[in-house]
């Protein structure tokens, strides 16, 4: 759970500990408890107010600069997206799911085309532009449950748990074309456009972390020879 609203969460309920408290100072002190409420019923509401609000304002405090240090621990700075030691952390934890569950797993694995290109046309601040650009498009068209990861400078994983081969590829496809479909201005004027190339790959019985991928590797690498601006899945990889 979002830190800023756990830590505000269980603030508020530590927050119950003042007007508790001193009630059952008083109860000890032989009071009974309905006079004591509804004699003391404005002390009681200023003590539980006052602490709910100084406590959960606090809490969000706390919670904010936690969420920013777990951010900075498991993000890519540049694109938001996941870094390569969480990203290798949930493949592990995924592959184990889904042998446990019996459940399919699948992994899309795409890196830009001739980005290296823009850099040298366009400057270095572009190229890390396009990057976000197409981190953002390509988060809106998976589901928040898919891992997105920056595996490096302009390779990403997407970790589809659950999620087949087909419909796996079917995604990235739709992917694919969306990236396409984005136009980014050229500093001195006028447009370009930016494409991907993706491999797809469904963890195989048996299949460990390593080996899945391997092969998403071995799917990029075909999409590349193909021409690039393609998705290559296991299935047509011998095509
Ligand atoms: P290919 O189609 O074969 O993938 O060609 P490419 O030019 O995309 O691949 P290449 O490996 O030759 O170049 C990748 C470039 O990505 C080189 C590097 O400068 C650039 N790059 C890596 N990380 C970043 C980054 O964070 N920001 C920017 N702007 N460029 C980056
Ligand atoms: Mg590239
Ligand atoms: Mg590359």
């Amino acid at each position: 759970m979002d830190r800023r609203i756990l830590r505000p969460l269980q603030a508020g309920l530590l927050a119950f500990g003042a007007p508790l408290g001193w009630l059952f100072i008083r109860l000890a002190q032989g009071v009974n408890l309905q006079t004591e409420i509804m004699e003391n019923l404005g002390l009681y509401l200023y003590m539980l107010i006052g602490t709910l609000v100084v406590f959960i304002m606090y809490g969000f405090y706390v919670g904010q600069k936690e969420q920013i240090i777990s951010d900075l621990a498991v993000r890519d700075g540049l694109t938001k997206t996941y870094n390569h030691r969480y990203f290798v952390e949930r493949l592990e934890q995924s592959v184990s799911q889904s042998i446990r569950k019996s459940s399919p797993l699948s992994l899309v694995y795409f890196d830009l085309d001739y980005f290296k290109r823009v850099n040298d046309l366009y400057g270095h601040p572009k190229g890390d532009e396009v990057l976000i650009g197409v981190v953002s498009c390509v988060s809106s068209c998976i589901r928040q449950y898919d891992t997105f990861a920056r595996l490096g400078g302009e390779e990403f994983a997407i970790l589809m748990p659950d999620v087949d081969l087909e419909k796996a590829a079917s995604v990235s496809q739709r992917i694919c074309q969306q990236v396409e479909k984005l136009v980014f201005l050229k500093p001195e004027g006028g447009q370009f456009k930016i494409s991907i190339s993706v491999g797809v790959v469904q963890r195989q019985e048996g299949e460990g972390a390593a080996g899945l991928y391997a092969r998403a590797d071995q799917m990029l690498y075909l999409a590349k020879d193909r021409g690039r601006n393609c998705v290559v899945s296991q299935n047509d990889s011998n095509e």
